[in-house]
């Protein structure tokens, strides 16, 4: 359904926000005004969950976490960026594969079956949008992700 994306996203970092226990700090760079998209809700909420979570799990006591929405073109562009363990760059595309977890020894300790992202993917392509990662080793995570912009603007469902 047409949902204002910016509000929807804020819900969801907010839900985290007053759930997390240990000292992260959100820090949110969103537009001003409300930005229509055509998303499924609950598709779009297991995306960004799966990738709040994984922030969380991997960021260091005291970090930051970032969020990013900015307009491209007829595409949004969401990021959310991380203090984190990071990822080898050799690894930034198979993240993305079912089962794939870059630290057996170290994921399984934190739990999880490495199908979050690969879901993720695919939830994403069925949008119409593309996700990938940015990660520089022992500085940090970046997932984006694109959502096509509802065409000719916002409108009423
Ligand atoms: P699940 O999501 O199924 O609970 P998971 O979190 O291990 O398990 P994914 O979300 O698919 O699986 O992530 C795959 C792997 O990518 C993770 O196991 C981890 O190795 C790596 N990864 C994902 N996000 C981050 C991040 N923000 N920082 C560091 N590594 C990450
Ligand atoms: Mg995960």
């Amino acid at each position: 359904e047409t949902t204002n994306y910016i509000s929807f996203l804020k819900d969801i970092i907010d839900r985290f926000e007053m759930s997390k226990k240990q000292h992260i700090h959100f820090e949110l760079k969103l537009p001003r005004g409300p930005i229509y998209t055509y998303l499924d809700r609950d598709k779009m909420t297991q995306v960004i969950d799966n990738i709040i979570s994984n922030a969380i799990k991997y960021s260091p006591d005291g970090g930051r976490i970032t969020f990013k929405v900015v307009k491209k073109g007829n595409h949004l562009v969401t990021g959310i960026r991380d203090q984190g363990v990071g990822i080898p760059k050799e690894n930034l595309t198979k993240i993305f594969d079912r089962f794939f977890r870059v630290d057996k020894a170290r994921s399984r300790n934190l739990g999880g079956t490495g199908l979050g992202l690969a879901i993720a993917k695919e939830i994403v392509a069925a949008h119409g949008g593309e996700i990938w990662a940015d990660s520089e080793w022992n500085k940090g995570t970046a997932i984006f992700f694109t959502l096509p912009l509802s065409k000719g603007g916002s409108y009423d469902a």
